[in-house]
């Protein structure tokens, strides 16, 4: 559908891509002997169009962003309408109805008890403002009491990710955010064991036992507690019981900790519920969204807090909250997120997950039998295959674009999370090309 032909000719694509080669940076690549880049041309629905001609069916909604597919008509409409009204006023001393709209959403549909929001520019940005906000709650609240600040510290699990900004970064796995390489200026901060006890599998209590001695040793250094609830993604789509999420909660009750939960990743259905807290049955204190938010259109976060936290912030020495962007509460953003959320809604969004859930399950699963495969899992609209070897990302990614798939591996594992709106077929050629590139040694390093 749509696939209009690119007006770029041959050599201008070549012009282009030898510009990108030589003096833009790319996410995780080198600069020197980058990983090639394919050129874009446009997008529709579940299909990237290259530049070059090919079309390759998303199996990566653009890092978790995309929900509704490319360009769709009500997205698009939505940003449309705004633009032609206003594109961007400052949020400070001005305030407008796209804004106030979204975060009346997403109050409503958060666990219970979330009833401020702070939105911001990215993901990584509101996991800083999240964890200004635990500091700075802790401040106020000793401040109040006539007692020595000592809640200055986050405690995290290993495997964790939650963005490349310093703070933020300082809560990532020591081992995969290269701490060593920061070691200087990044603030240190406490981890424990990452969750063992697997969504699927019975629970076992052992898993919390280094979590509740550390816990006990620290809480008073303890500000908050920060995890992605359920899958730990980046730190290698890790799907961890839902009871672990459950002891969290009820350690920070018992230590006076604040929750933090990343829900950047698993927002909006992506788990199977709308958010993954809900598998626990819990509610954080602070929570962070981001990347689908606005249905992969643009950036935006948000975090929310609760009221007991925003008042405490509110009396302390500073009166307000530390934090203001520029491009706070960007009037686009929020239009085109509103139209994302209703979509989301007037979609029946767990029927969508549902299908791509129980799609992979059938045919991703059964990889684990191949002999370079070391686990599959799927859970929702996500589905991961962990390999024994780490991929040779260049050769492989090569493969899956002649196959006609958008999938991006990393380390040893191949993953997808295509747009809601993918249909079963699609999915099939997504999962047949994983199966393809299994076969062939080269796309595997030694
Ligand atoms: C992607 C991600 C972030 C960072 O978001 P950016 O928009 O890239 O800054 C933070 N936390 C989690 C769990 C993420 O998946």
């Amino acid at each position: 559908m749509n696939n209009k032909q690119t007006d770029l000719s041959l050599s201008q694509q070549n012009t282009l891509l030898n510009f990108d080669k030589e003096n833009v940076w790319h996410p995780y690549t080198s600069m020197s002997d980058p990983l090639p880049s394919y050129l874009v041309d446009s997008a529709f629905g579940v299909n990237i169009n290259l530049a070059s001609g090919e079309t390759l069916i998303d199996g990566m909604s653009s890092w978790w962003s995309v929900l509704h597919g490319y360009n769709h008509p009500k997205l698009n409409q939505a940003l449309e309408q705004q633009a032609s009204k206003m594109s961007h006023v400052m949020f400070g001393g001005l305030t407008h109805q796209s804004a106030i709209s979204l975060c009346e959403k997403l109050i409503t549909l958060t666990p219970q008890g979330l009833d401020k929001v702070f939105l911001s520019d990215s993901g990584s940005v509101s996991v800083e403002v999240a964890m200004k906000m635990a500091l700075q709650y802790q401040h106020a609240k000793a401040h109040k009491q006539k007692q020595p600040l000592t809640k200055t510290k986050l405690m995290t699990v290993r495997n964790g990710y939650h963005g490349d900004t310093f703070a933020a970064m300082s809560v990532c796995d020591p081992v995969t955010g290269m701490h060593q390489i920061f070691e200087q200026v990044l603030m240190k901060h406490y981890f424990a064991p990452a969750p063992q006890s697997k969504f699927n599998e019975s629970w076992s209590s052992e898993d919390v036992t280094e979590l509740k001695a550390l816990f006990a040793n620290h809480h008073e250094e303890l500000a908050a507690f920060i995890i992605e609830p359920i899958v730990q993604g980046t730190g290698g789509m890790r799907f961890y019981h839902p009871e672990y999420l459950k002891a969290c909660r009820n350690l920070c009750n018992k230590y006076d900790v604040l929750l933090i939960v990343d829900e950047i990743a698993t927002g909006f259905g992506r788990t199977g519920k709308l958010f993954a807290c809900e598998w626990a049955d819990i509610s954080p204190d602070i929570m962070c969204l981001g990347k689908t938010l606005t249905g992969g259109y643009i950036t935006l976060a948000a975090t929310l807090c609760t009221a007991h936290i925003a008042e405490t912030i509110s009396k302390g020495e500073a009166g307000c909250f530390m934090h203001g962007p520029t491009f706070m509460g960007n009037a686009l953003a929020c239009a085109v997120a509103n139209a994302s959320i209703d979509l989301l809604l007037e979609n029946d969004w767990q029927k969508q997950v549902k299908g791509i859930e129980k799609h992979l399950s059938t045919m991703l699963l059964p990889l684990v039998q191949h002999e370079r495969v070391k686990d599959t899992r799927v859970l929702g609209s996500i589905g991961a295959v962990e390999c024994k070897q780490s991929v040779n990302v260049a050769q492989i990614q090569k493969r899956f674009v002649e196959l006609g798939v958008w999938i991006r591996p990393f380390g040893q594992l191949i993953y997808i999370i295509p747009p809601l709106i993918i249909e079963p077929e699609q999915i099939t050629t997504l999962v047949s090309a994983i199966a393809t590139v299994l076969d062939e040694d080269d796309c595997f390093n030694p």
